[in-house]
């Protein structure tokens, strides 16, 4: 086996051979602390019938421990200075597979299809990009890739949002829609110092178990996620006003006896309404034509 990536002396080392420079845009904190990383690989339950997609392998870190525990490892990486690095670092190592790209702009699901034929389940595993956390998991769910859970390392308020129930002032949209697809776990804390270089936001690592089915039927997803965006468009103001700005002034007294028709006090705001009532809401006001 080979030595490890993912500390101080071999980041450094690696870094140094290379001449290779940090890049803030693109995100760029390196693990060194195999601690971290086992709590990571441990919280996606791979075995080798399993594949692992990461996104962003910087210089292999996560990607060497998920080689020895998956059974095929996919991993995509934006910053063409790191290719050949990781080809050098995984030259011996013969599952694991590095794609030069942007994860938002690949076709993920094609990737999949080529990369993971025949293994039992995949999980994604990643140390993310913080600038681009959230469209990269929106992007992950919506597509509706087979994955089996997510496991990612983000900004610890992001990971406290996605996990937000209702009622507190965590809870947004964000919550509603990794929920409706997931079931959200804190896996760990984790401190600035496991990183080069160090960022300055306190990290979290996040599990996503993907449900066979969301947790609730709407009739129209878009509308659905439409609706809870627009009830969350002004935090202060009450869900009755919020859909009132949505469905348009002219149809104001309209709002109303709608949410009171639901059982829902006009009242309220967004961030006390559960899934299921954001799915009633969005129900009526699609069969009353909004
Ligand atoms: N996995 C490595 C680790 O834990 O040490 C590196 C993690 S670093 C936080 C994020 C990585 O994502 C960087 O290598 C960066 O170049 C890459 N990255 C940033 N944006 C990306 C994108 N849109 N698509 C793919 N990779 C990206």
């Amino acid at each position: 086996t080979q030595a490890d990536v993912a500390t101080p002396k071999r980041t450094r080392d690696i870094i140094a051979k290379y001449g290779f420079s940090f890049k803030k845009s693109l995100g760029q904190n390196f693990l060194i602390d195999q601690n971290i990383l086992r709590n990571i690989v441990d919280a996606a339950e791979l075995d080798k019938t399993k594949g692992a997609l990461e996104i962003g392998p910087g210089i292999g870190a996560l990607t060497q421990r998920l080689s020895e525990t998956a059974g095929r490892v996919t991993a995509v990486e934006i910053d063409q200075r790191l290719i050949p690095i990781l080809q050098d670092v995984f030259a011996e190592t013969d599952n694991v597979h590095i794609e030069h790209g942007d994860v938002l702009k690949l076709e993920l699901r094609e990737l999949m299809e080529r990369q993971f034929a025949g293994l039992a389940g995949v999980s994604v595993v990643a140390n993310l990009p913080y600038y681009v956390t959230t469209p990269i998991l929106m992007k992950l769910l919506e597509e509706k890739l087979p994955l089996e859970n997510i496991v990612v390392m983000i900004q610890k308020e992001v990971a406290e949002r996605m996990a937000a129930k209702p009622g507190g002032k965590e809870y947004g949209s964000l919550s509603v829609a990794v929920q409706y697809y997931c079931v959200p776990e804190l896996v760990c804390v984790v401190p600035h110092t496991v990183f080069i270089p160090q960022p300055n936001v306190d990290s979290a690592v996040i599990k996503l178990t993907l449900r066979d089915k969301p947790p609730v039927e709407v009739a129209n997803e878009d509308h659905f996620f439409r609706t809870v965006q627009a009830s969350f468009a002004q935090r202060r103001k009450t869900i009755a006003n919020n859909l009132s700005a949505f469905i348009g002034k002219a149809n104001r007294d309209k709002v109303v006896p709608l949410l009171e028709g639901c059982g829902i006090d006009p009242s309220r705001r967004g961030e006390t309404l559960s899934i299921a009532e954001f799915a009633v809401i969005s129900d009526a006001l699609q069969q009353a034509g909004f």
